[in-house]
């Protein structure tokens, strides 16, 4: 069985690493950066065998070039019509792909960028910079709407499935997510746990979808208590399933 690793890059991001130990063989998700991943493959004695993109942003993708020059010919999977030109094989909603014993299923997720997409296999999901521990991504270029749909896609997971994002913004996710819910004892206990993680140099991923109902406020967006705490010139209406998750998205953008 394939195991994920992170690797880090740059200051908060992750890239993710599906190693297989007897094959020797590894695939990363969002290489930004090609130097971390080549002393990762060093240091396991392993060869890359292609790389997962789940959205065109420089931090995601800049190491890819290097990568490819290193091990050519290797699959580049990523989303169709991407503003990165570098993936080999364009993957589209509903699409499977086998990377070493995982298949992996593409969900497409717009919102943050409007190429994103995620890999999962109901056991764990990729979720690059769409879901975050206690947060998700900032809306450059879709809309509150357009991420509400992509997070309802969400639902189908049990609360078991693993959640690998790509960057370590757990500790700010959960003060912001403290000032939605204060009187939520989960986000408090996991303040803790985080804190203690971070601590150790460790960490605070991959979360899984069961805490992640609990303490993050873009999965608990339409609970009627979330709004109680807006600040009062971010006016939402009720008009729409999303105007709450749009009205905590303002927020947190200011937060
Ligand atoms: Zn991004």
């Amino acid at each position: 069985m394939a195991q994920v690793e992170p690797i880090n890059a740059f200051d908060d991001n992750y890239i993710w690493a599906i190693r297989d130990t007897p094959k020797k063989q590894v695939w990363v998700v969002d290489p930004g950066q090609a130097e971390p991943v080549l002393s990762y493959l060093q240091q396991h004695d392993a060869t890359l065998a292609g790389i997962l993109i789940t959205h065109h942003h420089w931090d995601h993708t800049n190491g890819v070039a290097e990568l490819v020059d290193a091990f050519p010919g290797i699959t580049v999977y990523g989303p169709e019509h991407s503003k990165f030109n570098g993936i080999t094989h364009p993957l589209d909603a509903g699409d499977t792909i086998d990377i070493l014993d995982f298949t992996l299923t593409i969900l497409r997720t717009p919102g943050h960028t409007l190429d994103h997409i995620c890999y999962t296999n109901n056991a764990l999901c990729f979720t690059g910079d769409t879901l975050f521990s206690a947060g998700c991504g900032r809306l450059f270029e879709g809309s509150a709407e357009q991420m509400w749909h992509s997070f309802q896609q969400f639902s189908q997971f049990s609360d078991r499935t693993l959640i690998y994002c790509t960057h370590e913004y757990t500790s700010a996710n959960l003060a912001f997510a403290a000032a939605v819910e204060p009187d939520n004892d989960n986000i408090r206990a996991h303040i803790d746990w985080v804190t203690a993680q971070r601590t150790k140099g460790l960490p605070s991923l991959p979360t899984n979808f069961g805490l992640e109902r609990q303490i993050n406020p873009f999965l608990r967006a339409n609970l009627a208590h979330m709004c109680h705490h807006l600040p009062p010139h971010l006016t939402y209406s009720t008009q729409h399933p999303w105007n709450n998750f749009a009205a905590i998205r303002a927020w947190k953008d200011e937060f």
